[in-house]
C-alpha cells in the first residue's frame, strides 16, 4: 500500500505483532530515505479504528532505540555468565560477522546433537511476535529436521484454551464489534482498558446505551476502577463463583431450558453439581457476601444481551482450567449466545485455520537423526528442564543447548532462581535472538539481532477479532538485524539440510499458510484464492491492496452477523456444548467443574508460613517483559514499578508504612520492593508487577517467587497461585 505518486512518503500497511488480542492494523509512514517517521492505527480497520495503545503509539522509540542490538555478538572469552548492569552489556560481548555466527552455531549444534543426541537441543520461543511466520514457521522446520526437543508452549493461554475447547470445541466468540450492543458486560479477569483497549470503545458505546459494566478481578485494574460494580474476589476462586452463579440461576429458574435442551450436553449432571455451591459457601471462598453472589447471578441471567469478556488471567491459577470451563458454561446456561451482542469471548483464534502442516512441516522430523517427532518439553517448567531433565534416562538427555527467540525466559519464566541455576550450568550453550540486552542475553553465549514487525513481512490473524491481515515490510532492518525466517533458513543451509522448504521466501510461506497452492511453474491453484476454511475469498493480491480482509462469516456484519453457538452442531465429541466432558474422565479428571482451592492459597497448610496470596501482575504499559527497557514506557509505569501493593490491614499488622522498603519472600526466593499501601486489593492479597530483574535493586523480579506447579488443564503456568510473606527490609 503506497500513498500518491508525487508524495515523497510511502504509507505501508503493517500489523502489530505483539501478544495482544487486538492485532492492530498499523500504517507506517516511510520517508524517501527509507526511515519510518510515523506509526498510526489504520482508521479503516473496524477494530483498530485509527488508534494504537500507549505501548505502540511511540513504537519508533523502540525501532530506533540507541541501545538496540544491531550486530551478532559473541561472549568474550573468560567473561562469566550472569546478570550484567544495564548499559554495560556490550563489554561482555564482541561483535562478529553473521557468517562467523552462523558457522559457529551450526558447528556447535551439530556437535551437541552428535554427542548427546539432538533432543538435547531445546528451542524456547513464545509470542514475542504472533505473526504466523515470525511465531512459528522456518524455526519449526529447522528444529523438526534437526530432531531437537519440541517445546510445549503453555506459558500464557494453554489452560484456558484447552478448557474452552472442552466446552465449545473451538475458540470462537462474540465479535468484538458486537459488544457495543450488550446491555450487560461482564469483564472476568479482563482488564479491557489496560490490555484489550480496542474493545473499550465498544464498552463505552454500550454504556452510553444503558449497559452496565461489571468487573470480576482481585485487583482494582483500570477497567475495574471504571466499572459500575467491581467484585474483588480472592485469587483462584473464580470457579467457585461461576458455580455459585449456576446454583442461583438454577435455583431461581433463570436458565434457558429450550436452549439447554437443544444445544448442550450434561445439564442434569451439572445441575446436581451446582446444588453444592450455595451462595453462602461461595461467599466464604470468594470474600463476597451471599447476597452479592445472588445479585450477580440475577443480573447476568436476566439482562439481555449479556456479553462475557473472559481473559487469560483466570487460568493462571492452579485450577484455572476448571475455572475457565465453569465460567464458559454460563452463557450456555442462560442462552446468552442467542442475542446479538451477547455470548462470550475468550479468544477468536480458532477462526483462523492456517495450513500449519505446510508452514511448520512436522514431517521433517522423519528425516532427522531420530526419525520421529522429538520429545516434548514444557516451557512452563524451564527451570526443571534445565536442572533436572536427563537425570532419569527414560526422559531423554539433559538439555545442552538452548535456543531462545521471541521470548525472554530470564524474566518471564516462573521460578526464576531455578531457571538461573540452569542458565549457569557450564555445559549449557545458549543462543538468544532478540532486539535488546535483557535478563536472558546476560546468560547467552551468542546474541543475534532480531527484527521488529516493521522490518519483515508476515501474515496474521488475531485472538480478538476476525480479520486476516498482511504485514508488509516497511523499512530495511537496522544494522544487521534479521528476521526469524531468515535466521533459520540460513542455519538450515549451514547444517546441510537439503530440503527445498528451507529456501522458501516469506511470500511463499504466506501462500502456504493461506492454502494457496502453486505448481512448479509458479502458477497458483484455486485461482490464486486461499483454500483454508473461511478464507476462500482471499487472494494475496487482495491482501496486498487492502491490508486486512474479514473472514468469510464476518464479511457482512450488519446483514449477516456472526453469532457463534446459536445453533449446532458444536465441534465437541457430543456435537453439543459440553457441561459434562466424558473425555476428561480417562485422564483422571472430573468431567464436571468443581472448586478446589489452589495448593498455594489461604486455605492451604503453606499459608501458616506464607499467609499472603501474591499476584505477579502485568504492567499496563509493557507487554510482559517487552517495552520495559524503554524510558518512556517506564515513566508511564513509574507509580507502580518496584512497588508491592498491600491492603492497609496487612501492612499495619506487619508494622509496614507506605513507602517503606520491604522484602517479599517464600521458599523459592525473595524480592526487595517498596510498600505501596492502598486499596487495590482485598486483605490477604499483595501484588507486584512483572519487570526486568536487571532493572531492579537486587537483580530479581516477581518470578523469584512463582512456582513451576502446573495448571489442572493444559499444563500451563500458575503465576497467580503463589504464597508469600512480607517483612520490612
Ligand atoms: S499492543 Fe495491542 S492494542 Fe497495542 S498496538 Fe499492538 S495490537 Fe494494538
Amino acid at each position: 500500500m503506497a500513498s500518491t505518486a508525487n508524495s515523497p512518503f510511502r504509507v505501508v500497511h503493517t500489523v502489530c505483532s505483539h501478544d495482544c488480542p487486538d492485532s492492530c492494523a498499523v500504517l507506517v509512514t516511510v520517508d524517501s530515505n527509507g526511515r519510518a517517521i510515523k506509526v498510526q492505527g489504520d482508521p479503516s480497520h473496524p477494530v483498530t479504528q485509527g488508534f494504537l495503545c500507549g505501548k505502540v503509539a511511540k513504537y519508533l522509540d523502540r525501532v530506533y532505540a540507541a541501545d538496540r542490538i544491531l550486530y551478532p555478538l559473541k561472549r568474550k572469552p573468560g567473561v562469566a555468565k550472569g546478570p550484567l548492569k544495564r548499559g554495560e552489556e556490550h563489554e561482555a560481548f564482541e561483535r562478529i560477522a553473521w557468517d562467523e555466527a552462523l558457522d559457529a552455531l551450526a558447528a556447535r549444534l551439530q556437535q551437541t546433537a552428535d554427542t548427546y543426541g539432538p533432543e538435547s537441543i531445546l528451542p524456547y520461543s513464545y509470542a514475542g511476535t504472533i505473526g504466523v511466520l515470525g511465531y512459528g514457521s522456518m524455526d519449526r522446520r529447522f528444529f523438526h529436521r534437526l530432531g531437537a526437543s519440541q517445546l510445549d508452549r503453555t506459558i500464557c493461554s494453554e489452560a484456558g484454551g484447552v478448557a474452552w475447547n472442552y466446552v465449545y470445541g473451538r475458540k470462537l466468540g462474540t465479535p468484538t464489534e458486537d459488544f457495543r450492543l450488550a446491555k450487560l458486560i461482564l469483564a472476568w479477569g479482563a482488564n479491557i482498558h489496560g490490555n484489550n483497549v480496542h474493545l473499550w470503545p465498544m464498552v463505552e458505546q454500550a454504556r452510553r446505551n444503558g449497559a452496565r459494566l461489571i468487573v470480576i478481578d482481585p485487583y482494582k485494574t483500570r477497567t475495574a476502577a471504571l466499572a459500575d460494580w467491581h467484585i474483588a474476589i480472592r485469587p483462584g476462586t473464580d470457579g467457585a463463583l461461576a458455580l455459585g452463579m449456576m446454583n442461583v440461576i438454577l435455583r431461581d429458574g433463570l436458565e434457558d431450558r429450550a436452549y439447554i435442551d437443544e444445544m448442550t450436553h450434561g445439564f442434569d449432571q451439572l445441575a446436581e453439581r451446582a446444588r453444592d455451591y450455595t451462595p453462602e459457601r461461595v461467599a466464604a471462598w470468594t470474600g463476597m457476601t451471599p447476597s452479592e453472589v445472588e445479585q450477580l447471578a440475577h443480573e447476568y441471567a436476566t439482562t439481555r444481551p449479556a456479553a462475557l469478556r473472559l481473559n487469560y488471567g483466570v487460568q493462571r491459577s492452579e485450577n484455572g482450567g476448571t475455572a475457565v470451563r465453569a465460567i464458559a458454561m454460563l452463557p450456555a446456561l442462560t442462552g446468552a449466545w442467542k442475542y446479538r451482542g451477547g455470548g462470550a469471548q475468550l479468544s477468536t483464534s480458532g477462526a483462523f485455520q492456517w495450513n500449519k502442516k505446510a508452514v511448520e512441516r512436522p514431517d521433517l522430523a522423519l528425516a532427522s537423526p531420530i526419525k520421529r517427532l522429538a520429545r516434548v518439553v514444557n516451557m512452563s517448567a524451564l527451570g526443571h528442564a534445565l536442572t533436572e531433565l536427563g537425570s532419569n534416562p527414560k526422559d531423554g538427555p539433559a538439555v545442552h543447548a538452548l535456543f531462545v527467540y521471541n521470548s525472554n525466559p530470564g524474566a518471564v519464566a516462573p521460578n526464576l532462581n531455578t531457571v538461573r541455576r540452569g542458565f549457569l550450568r557450564p555445559d549449557l550453550f545458549t543462543v538468544v535472538h532478540d532486539l535488546f540486552f535483557n535478563d536472558t542475553t546476560d546468560f547467552a553465549d551468542y546474541i543475534l539481532p532480531a527484527t521488529t514487525f516493521l522490518e519483515h513481512t508476515d501474515i496474521q490473524g488475531a485472538y480478538g477479532h476476525y480479520f486476516v491481515q498482511l504485514s508488509q515490510q516497511a523499512i530495511d532492518p537496522p544494522g544487521e538485524s534479521r528476521s526469524n525466517v531468515w535466521l533459520f533458513s540460513q542455519l538450515a543451509q549451514r547444517m546441510g539440510f537439503a530440503e527445498d522448504c528451507f529456501h522458501d521466501t516469506p511470500e511463499e510461506i504466506i501462500r502456504q499458510a493461506l492454502g494457496i497452492a502453486s505448481d512448479n511453474d509458479g502458477n497458483l491453484g484455486n485461482g490464486g484464492h486461499a483454500t483454508n476454511p473461511n478464507m476462500e475469498h482471499i487472494t494475496l493480491d487482495d491482501l496486498k491492496r487492502e491490508g486486512h480482509i474479514p473472514l468469510a462469516f464476518h464479511r457482512n456484519p450488519e446483514t449477516q452477523p456472526f453469532m457463534p453457538n446459536v445453533s449446532g452442531p458444536v465441534p465437541t465429541p457430543s456435537g453439543k456444548i459440553e457441561f459434562y466432558s466424558e473425555a476428561l474422565a480417562p485422564q483422571g479428571l472430573d468431567p464436571l467443574p468443581a472448586f478446589v482451592p489452589p495448593t498455594e492459597s489461604r486455605w492451604s497448610k503453606g499459608a501458616e508460613r506464607y499467609p499472603l496470596e501474591f499476584l505477579s501482575r502485568k504492567a499496563d504499559n509493557y507487554m510482559n517483559s517487552t517495552f520495559a527497557n524503554l524510558d518512556g514506557h517506564r515513566k508511564m509505569e513509574a507509580r507502580k514499578s518496584h512497588k508491592l501493593e498491600m491492603h492497609p490491614t496487612d501492612a499495619q499488622s506487619r508494622g509496614i508504612a507506605d513507602g517503606e522498603s520491604v522484602r517479599v519472600f517464600n521458599d523459592r526466593g525473595s524480592l526487595r520492593l517498596t510498600a505501596y499501601v492502598n486499596g487495590s486489593l482485598p486483605p490477604g492479597v499483595v501484588a507486584a508487577q512483572l519487570d526486568w530483574a536487571k532493572l531492579s535493586n537486587d537483580n530479581a523480579n516477581v518470578n523469584a517467587l512463582t512456582s513451576e506447579r502446573l495448571t489442572d488443564l493444559g499444563a500451563g503456568a500458575t503465576f497467580y497461585s503463589t504464597l508469600v510473606e512480607v517483612a520490612k527490609a
